[in-house]
């Protein structure tokens, strides 16, 4: 019995080269306008709790309304990481983002849990620590329903200790901690041992894999054991096939997010999608027999 759902759309793979083949050409002064204009937007992709099947929250995904298209992040982070643009950027999807879970509480949804992501390239000058509680008490929103996902394009090292700390003031004021890309890149194991991290969450290019790649499933199996062991949650990105989920529901994966669900949607979007997911799923355990013989 088929749980959901929304066809894959615009973040497919596919999809996505070709927007970078058609990619509209901007400036730095385009960019610049377009955060004063609010032209960059969080969508939001829902993420499901492996073992009940409820819908655990959503991760803020920004794109970038420009001449007309969607622009993806990975074409412009670099570009405003680089130009000292991250710290607007940051706000703006972070007060977007409050505003929306305002409009889903108010629509009747469940309590979200909601992550947003961070580049740790200049987190100390950013402070979120000391502007987060203003803009809680604003939208009446607890530290606890936030989690920040560092995703780390600059190494986080002994040599970043003001980043290192501004990141461990969000964890001290009662914010969740996230360590994104898990597995790729600087996000190392040493990385576990610097933060207090609550989450890791298993980078997408090890779960499209999983079933194919020997490699990649027992980088998946021991990152999700990894987290049990430390007492963290699970978090798979990338899910897009039955055969994927089910996997990872053996293996014991706490959260899963991928287009098998939904790929992410603007916010009044993202509303119909998470009613009507409610509606199909009514309390339905996803899978009541985890472990079957063989
Ligand atoms: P990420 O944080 O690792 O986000 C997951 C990426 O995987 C997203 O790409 C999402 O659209 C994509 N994805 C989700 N499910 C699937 C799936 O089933 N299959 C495949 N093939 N892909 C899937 P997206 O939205 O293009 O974002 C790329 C990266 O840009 C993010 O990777 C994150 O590092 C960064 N990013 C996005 N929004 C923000 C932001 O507001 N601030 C910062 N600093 N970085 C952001
Ligand atoms: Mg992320
Ligand atoms: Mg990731
Ligand atoms: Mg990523």
């Amino acid at each position: 019995k088929a749980l959901l759902l929304q066809p894959l759309t615009e973040q497919h793979d596919i999809v996505k080269q070709i927007q970078k083949h058609h990619q509209p050409e901007f400036l730095l002064s385009d960019i610049e306008k377009g955060l004063k204009n609010k032209e960059f937007i969080p969508y939001f992709q829902p993420q499901i709790n492996l073992t009940t099947g409820h819908l655990h929250g959503v991760e803020a995904l920004v794109r970038w309304h420009y001449g007309g298209k969607v622009v993806m992040p990975d074409s412009f982070l670099p570009v405003i990481e680089s130009n000292q643009l991250i710290l607007p950027l940051t706000l703006t999807v972070i007060e977007q983002t409050l505003e929306q879970m305002l409009r889903w509480q108010q629509a009747g949804l469940p309590e979200l849990q909601v992550s947003v992501n961070l580049s740790a390239a200049y987190l100390d000058q950013l402070n979120l620590a000391s502007l987060m509680p203003d803009l809680l008490k604003k939208y009446a929103v607890r530290p606890e329903q936030i989690t920040f996902e560092i995703t780390e394009r600059i190494a986080l090292d002994g040599e970043n200790q003001s980043s290192l700390d501004a990141i461990t003031r969000l964890r001290l004021k009662g914010f969740y901690l996230s360590l994104d890309d898990f597995g790729t890149g600087y996000s190392s194991l040493a990385q576990l041992n610097q933060l207090p991290f609550n989450e890791i969450k298993i980078d997408k290019s090890f779960v499209l894999r999983m079933l194919s790649s020997p490699i990649s499933e027992a980088i998946v199996k021991s990152s999700i054991s990894l987290a049990r062991q430390l007492g963290v949650r699970c978090v798979a990105e990338g899910i897009e096939t039955r055969e994927i989920e089910e996997f990872l529901v053996s293996s014991g994966c706490d959260i899963g997010q991928g287009y098998l669900y939904s790929p992410s949607l603007p916010g009044s979007r993202f509303t119909e999608w998470a009613i009507t997911y409610q509606e199909q799923y009514s309390g339905q355990v996803l899978y009541p027999t985890v472990s079957s013989p063989n």
